[in-house]
């Protein structure tokens, strides 16, 4: 007997698999790897103690309200902390928000060049995926308003955004959620700690407006992507919907004592800010001189633009030949382009002196 194939949902099989930074070159011992916006100097040494700390406890099972962690997080951002929710990283987030918000026959919206999670997690929860363009590799809220339908349920903005580093006033966002409330916009703030100034990552317009979710990660700034935390920040009946979908269990005692000690840490945070927001003030001016331009980026890397994508592709093959590794975003709708994550001063200079090998050996710098 023959037994029937078991299809899964509409749509799973259409989805593209995710594509991580690579991170080793076959025959190299010595790579460095800037191909996934990760903290150059690591996590703090009090996240690392306390996860060693943690790790004692492994036998038990971890909270499931995180209550200790989302103080935390309410106490350093000014927040509420019976509106934060803690993920797997900040993708859990962005993927309970499709999975409770979007479904068949509903649309998810975002960006030309957003986040490619944000299309798998609408297609595994079998809704369209819908992109608007951008201008100049900038969020058009012209653009996504137009696009918007009544069908419309999620809006994802990456501010800044990534690949491109570019990021959109506040103001801006909330004229989208405005004229858009048939939809939740999720600002997905991964980058905001290395904005600095008075940006807070649109915590202050979820608290406000009835259809506005902050996304937020330990991931980036906070050194932690291997241990996997993130949050989200919104109204409070959101909160509760994604908590009813959420795993009792997601997060393990050793992420959750990893990731408060690490907010807690201010200094180191401060350190890895200002640190980033001078070397990439100094590679992008580098780069710009060897003639590779870039968009004023906002986050803890640069998008390097080139004449085509054959010079791309080109010029990442001679990265590698040196032992270097950096992001080509095609798959982001950038061929052109090769994203390269800010490292430490060496790095930095590292990267600069081959590409300008590669420029001046191709003739046509500027
Ligand atoms: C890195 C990144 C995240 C964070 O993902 P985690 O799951 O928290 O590691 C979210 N959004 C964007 C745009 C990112 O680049």
């Amino acid at each position: 007997m023959t037994l029937p194939a078991i299809a899964p949902q509409p749509g799973i099989m259409e989805i593209a698999l995710y594509e991580a930074g690579s991170s080793t070159l076959s025959g190299r011992s010595d790579v460095l790897k800037l191909s996934s916006n990760e903290n150059p100097f690591g996590p703090s040494d009090k996240a690392r103690e306390a996860v060693a700390r943690a790790a004692h406890q492994m036998h038990r099972y971890p909270s499931t309200d995180h209550a200790a962690l989302r103080a935390a997080i309410a106490e350093v951002h000014g927040l509420d902390l019976d509106r934060i929710i803690c993920g797997v990283g900040s993708d859990e987030i962005i993927h309970f928000l499709c999975q409770a918000y979007a479904g068949p026959g509903t649309e998810v919206l975002f960006t030309e060049h957003g986040f490619l999670m944000y299309r798998i997690s609408a297609m595994a929860a079998g809704a369209t995926p819908v992109e608007a363009r951008e201008r100049e590799r900038t969020t058009d809220i012209d653009a996504l308003i137009a696009a918007a339908t009544p069908a419309t349920r999620l809006i994802f903005v990456a501010n800044p955004n990534n690949p491109t580093g570019t990021m959109v006033d506040l103001s801006e966002l909330e004229r989208l959620a405005r004229a858009v409330p048939q939809a939740i916009l999720v600002i997905d703030a991964a980058y905001a700690e290395y904005v600095g100034g008075d940006y807070d990552g649109g915590a202050e317009l979820a608290t406000r407006l009835p259809n506005v979710v902050m996304t937020r990660t330990f991931s980036k700034l906070y050194g932690l992507g291997g241990l996997r935390v993130g949050w989200g920040y919104g109204p409070r009946p959101v909160i509760d919907v994604l908590n009813r979908i959420r795993g009792p269990f997601n997060l393990s005692n050793v992420a959750l004592e990893g990731a408060e000690a690490a907010i807690r840490d201010r200094a180191h945070a401060e350190h890895a800010r200002t640190e980033n927001a001078r070397l990439r003030g100094w590679l992008a001016t580098a780069l710009a001189e060897r003639g590779v331009p870039s968009d004023s980026s906002c986050a803890n890397f640069i998008l390097a633009r080139f004449a085509d994508a054959t010079t791309a592709e080109a010029c990442d093959a001679a990265l590698k030949a040196d032992g270097i590794i950096v992001r080509r975003v095609a798959s982001y709708g950038l061929p052109h382009c090769l994203r390269i994550t800010i490292g430490d001063e060496a790095s930095c200079r590292r990267v600069a002196h081959v590409i300008g090998q590669f420029m001046a050996g191709r003739g046509d710098a500027t």
